[in-house]
């Protein structure tokens, strides 16, 4: 079992929010706490000490994903990553920004922001896949140049964009492109150079690193887009200020070292753990529907239907399990996922959606206990529901929806 059921708490499957920090990560921080303590800015030997441990950190990471290290900015995460990128570039630049209502809700975040400023921003189509509509973007971006925001992996479907044409698209039209590659990060091969992408936006707590640090990777020739005005260049090259938290740094560069360690063979053994949940609850269930791409994926997340039966209700049942679900039910109204939504997936499906994401401490007596727990949750729901029985009537439940709320009576 996992690393939680020594503590008598739920296994945990819900990677894609967040990751335990690995020890290992946790030990090679520890002495930046207490011995090598300096500021990056001073010009004692304690300064230098901590310059040198953070030179490193940038260094380990810019390896990791090909690229030089004065394009690695650290931030605090691939929120303020992805607003340093996308707000400063397009007030500079007075461009269209694009992206996908798919996206994480900080990208959504930012086009509200650029609404608000009187920015034009464009949303772009996705199939009912997630994959993003490659010939909408080139008829798009041939009569608008501007910025495009993409999400590598999604966090709710675990759907992978396939970049590389997509930034081969950006530059042909002379537009920019910004990848959240968050839930990418250290699990599926990123190299930024070869991809040839011009901002990329990671968190340090997806890859069993610590939380509040992350980086924006901003290519050096676009780095004048978001550069502040008057800004010391000694600091994150003027791009970010105040003091630098050299341990966050140095355990994101550790975890992202070990996690480039291992992607291979921690995809292989992830996809082995997502089929045999797929496997084992179609067998059990009925009625069951993966959502997003089954051919371009991050085998760790998996978006899953159990239809029926309400997804928050289902989260509930499972007592052994710590998973999400994809939708809110607030009084009588029901929030259905903005991704699946925009994916054009069915209300009653959507409804019914929940996120297994599974990590690097998931075993396969974690996956049975899972398969087990939502197996009798189901069974237990869909005796008692009367959309169930509506379903088996063969009715069209889906007329009872209107625009994400379900109409009781
Ligand atoms: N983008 C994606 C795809 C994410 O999954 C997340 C975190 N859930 C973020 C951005 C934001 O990351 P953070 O909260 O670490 O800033």
């Amino acid at each position: 079992m996992g690393c939680n059921n020594q503590h008598n708490k739920p296994i945990y499957l819900d990677y894609a929010a967040t990751t335990p920090c690995d020890p290992r990560v946790l030990e090679v921080m520890l002495p930046y706490f207490n011995d090598v303590y300096g500021n990056i800015n001073s010009l004692h030997y304690y300064g230098a000490e901590a310059l040198e441990a953070l030179t490193n950190a940038r260094q380990q990471i810019a390896n990791d994903i090909n690229v030089s290290a004065e394009e690695i900015i650290f931030t605090s995460g691939a929120t303020e990553s992805s607003n340093i990128a996308i707000l400063r570039t397009i007030e500079k630049l007075k461009q269209c920004f694009f992206t996908a209502k798919t996206q994480h809700a900080s990208i959504i975040g930012i086009a509200d922001r650029l609404q608000a400023l009187k920015q034009p921003v464009h949303f772009l189509k996705v199939n009912n896949e997630g994959l993003l509509d490659i010939n909408y973007l080139e008829e798009q971006l041939k009569t608008n140049q501007g910025l495009v925001s993409i999400c590598l992996v999604n966090n709710e479907t675990g759907v992978l964009q396939n970049i590389k044409p997509i930034v081969e698209l950006c530059h042909k039209y002379n537009s920019l492109i910004h990848v959240d590659a968050t839930q990418a990060y250290g699990k599926i091969c990123c190299d930024i150079k070869a991809l040839d992408i011009d901002f990329m936006s990671a968190s340090g707590h997806k890859i069993y690193g610590p939380k509040g640090i992350g980086i924006l990777y901003c290519k050096r020739d676009k780095q004048k887009y978001i550069r502040v005005p008057r800004a010391n260049p000694d600091i994150e090259f003027g791009i970010r200020a105040g003091t630098i938290p050299v341990p966050l740094c140095v355990g994101l560069a550790e975890a992202s070292k070990l996690s480039h360690s291992c992607i291979d063979a921690e995809l292989e053994r992830i996809a082995k753990l997502r089929q045999l949940f797929i496997d084992k609850i179609k067998n059990n269930l009925e009625e069951i529907y993966i959502n997003g791409a089954q051919t371009s994926n991050y085998p760790g997340i998996i978006n899953v239907s159990f239809r029926g039966c309400e997804g928050e209700s289902l989260m509930m049942e499972s007592k052994r399990i710590a998973i999400s679900s994809g939708s809110a039910c607030t009084s009588n109204k029901l929030t259905i996922s903005h991704v699946l939504d925009a994916m054009g997936v069915a209300p009653d499906i959507a409804q019914s959606s929940l996120r297994i994401a599974i990590g690097r401490h998931t075993t396969e007596e974690d996956i049975n206990i899972a398969v087990e727990d939502l197996t009798n949750a189901t069974l237990k729901l869909r005796s008692i529901s009367a959309v169930w029985d509506m379903i088996k009537a063969g009715i069209d439940i889906n007329k009872r929806f209107e625009r994400g709320i379900y109409k009781h009576g």
